[in-house]
């Protein structure tokens, strides 16, 4: 049964490795067997320390992914140093917050093009390379504003519907070329992302009574969905959103 997760051999690039969700799902994916290249604009210096320390490599990639511009030369810097891409987790994210009334232009443009046209520019070119090789799996980072409204996050709604959209576009165009495209929404995970809401109390007790599993999740905990998604485990499954939010959306 291990085997169905076992990902040694892999390689898997996941932006946005030096902190958060994507630390947590970097350190699942080597726990499983994967070498990590960890992209992002601050150097995942501990992500990767700890990826070497369960035998596994772990190299930095320098990657701004707030344009476009980013994506290419990643990608060229991480098959010159691995040879090959089994594994892409979309995980680099913005969020900002502020009425939709007084939203500006700058807060839509900055969250879109970070969460969702590089999103969909990196699922582009690594996609090629795991086309021309007849295999390759991708996790984006959905989000429950994939699902629902929200409030006072217009750019960020709109940039997780998307990334919901865009996931079952790729699942339809590449499922039969041996590429799974799937996603993780995870639920209120404790990062820096939710930082404002962890220290606002009032939303803090909303959010906190709204969650059946009676507790915020931990970065950890979307771990185990990522090794899921990344392995012949989930061999069959195609285009999904997989939430992982402690009940959140059961409510
Ligand atoms: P986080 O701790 O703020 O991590 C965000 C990551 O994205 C950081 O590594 C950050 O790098 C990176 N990043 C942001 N802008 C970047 C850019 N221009 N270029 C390269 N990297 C960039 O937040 P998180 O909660 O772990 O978020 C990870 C993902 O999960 C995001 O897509 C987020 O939307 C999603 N998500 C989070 C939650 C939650 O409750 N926390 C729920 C649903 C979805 P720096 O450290 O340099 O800023």
């Amino acid at each position: 049964m291990a085997g169905l997760f076992d990902l040694s051999g892999k390689v898997a690039l996941v932006t946005g490795a030096n902190t958060g969700i994507g630390q947590g799902i970097a350190l699942a994916l080597a726990a499983a067997g994967a070498d990590i290249a960890a992209a992002g604009r601050s150097p995942a210096d501990d992500t990767v320390r700890r990826v070497r320390e369960l035998g596994r490599r772990g190299e930095n990639f320098a990657a701004n992914l707030a344009s476009v511009g980013a994506v290419q030369p990643l990608i060229d810097a991480v098959l010159g140093a691995y040879g090959r891409i089994d594994i892409l987790v979309n995980n680099a994210g913005i969020i900002r917050r502020a009425d939709a009334v007084d939203f500006t232009e700058e807060d839509w443009d900055a969250v879109m093009d970070t969460n969702l046209k590089t999103l969909f520019f990196l699922c582009q070119g690594v996609g090629r390379h795991m086309i021309a090789r007849g295999n390759g799996k991708i996790i984006n980072i959905a989000s429950m504003l994939t699902f629902q409204g929200g409030i006072r996050v217009p750019s960020y709604t709109a940039s997780k519907s998307g990334v919901g959209g865009l996931t079952k576009l790729l699942a339809n165009e590449w499922a039969a070329k041996g590429v799974q495209v799937n996603a993780i929404a995870p639920g209120y995970i404790a990062t820096n992302n939710t930082a404002a809401l962890q220290s606002d109390e009032a939303r803090n007790r909303q959010i906190m009574e709204r969650i059946p599993a009676g507790r915020w999740g931990d970065p950890a905990d979307i771990g185990g969905a990522a090794v899921f998604l990344a392995s012949a485990a989930s061999d069959y499954v195609q285009g999904h959103i997989l939430a992982v939010d402690g009940g959140w959306l059961a409510r």
